[in-house]
């Protein structure tokens, strides 16, 4: 399928049935944790990038390929934003008409500002913005925004939303050690959210590799800290444990390619998620598919992702390279 994947383990979805509605990497954001790599270009048009009825008729089919159990939510999260998709509303109106399986849009929430955008997401059943800033200038630091997108007006329209929205707004925060993770970055965010009034904030630091090499997690101690200023909305979100549908895949390579497409993943994890082939076959054909330029490998603190060779990664050199100064301390505020 070219739209639709999984069902997969997600960190607050559960089992998810992903649906991809854009082209990899269509972002009007270019974030610093961003695990796909750079957005290069920064694209912020809407439009019909794939027909919407090629879309449903593979989600439809995928989740009558599965028992009801199977799927706790169908997941629009895109290979960059899902909004940029001029027919998401269409996409979610048709397919909450032929199931019952809750909706929900992983969105970086950027065109909530456009009312067809807010009118649109108000049939999901939750949908789940991105807010890692509480001022405009930690917002540029992190999200890397396309020019013409403003702080205020991205927190206003979000403000607006939840006026309207009866689903639940459940709100991300990725926190970057050294960006938004003191505690004045954390109190200028408590404001804001507590202007957004979401149902929960998922509180999540970067687990699988960054665009930029700098980029560093945040420890327990700071996530305990961003919990008890943020409040009892914040929940933290803990890396999720589960299995990549791989039912359908007859060989270890395109299984590979789907697991890695949208994910980059641990060597660990891969070796776990390909159990059902042999070990020194996977390996084979990792270094096949990598040697062939079809996969490849980034390396952040000493672990290994294998990743989509689509995926612009910064390599810890190039860094120090092209800026003249290591990068990998991260930028102070
Ligand atoms: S993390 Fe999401 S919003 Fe940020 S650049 Fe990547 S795809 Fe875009």
């Amino acid at each position: 399928m070219k739209h639709v994947y999984g069902p997969v383990p997600s960190r607050r979805l559960g089992q998810s049935l992903g649906i991809d509605p854009i082209p990899f990497k269509t972002c009007n954001w270019n974030c610093v944790y961003c695990q796909l790599g750079r957005t290069s270009p920064l694209v912020n048009e809407r439009k019909n990038y794939f027909p919407p009825a090629e879309i449903v008729s593979e989600a439809v089919a995928a989740v009558k390929a599965h028992r009801p159990e199977e799927i706790d939510w169908i997941t629009f999260v895109g290979s960059g934003e899902s909004t940029l998709h001029s027919s998401l509303g269409a996409m979610i109106r048709e397919l909450k008409a032929m199931t019952q399986l809750p909706i929900s849009v992983i969105t970086n929430g950027s065109l909530l500002y456009l009312p067809e955008v807010r009118e649109e997401l108000l049939a999901a059943d939750a949908v789940l913005p991105t807010v890692d800033a509480g001022t405009d200038i930690i917002y540029r630091k992190i999200n890397r925004p396309a020019p013409e997108l403003d702080f205020a007006r991205f927190i206003d329209s979000i403000a607006q939303f939840r006026e309207q929205y009866l689903g639940k707004l459940w709100i991300e925060v990725m926190l970057v050690q050294g960006l938004n993770d003191s505690e004045n970055a954390l109190q200028d965010l408590a404001a804001v959210l507590r202007r957004l009034r979401p149902d929960e904030v998922h509180l999540n630091s970067p687990t699988r590799p960054s665009c930029e090499p700098w980029v560093k997690s945040v420890d327990e101690q700071a996530l305990g800290r961003a919990q008890r200023i943020l409040g009892e909305v914040a929940k933290i979100v803990r890396p999720a444990h589960g299995d990549f549908d791989l039912t359908g895949f007859d060989t270890v390579v395109d299984a590979i390619i789907a697991v890695i497409t949208r994910h980059p993943v641990s060597e660990e994890e891969l070796m776990r998620l390909l159990a059902k082939w042999q070990p020194d076959r996977v390996r084979e054909s990792l270094e096949d598919l990598q040697s062939s330029g079809r996969a490849q490998v980034v390396t952040r603190d000493d672990h290994r992702f294998w990743s989509c060779v689509e995926a612009r990664y910064i390599n810890e050199n190039l860094s120090r390279c092209l800026d003249g100064n290591a990068h990998n301390q991260g930028p102070q505020i």
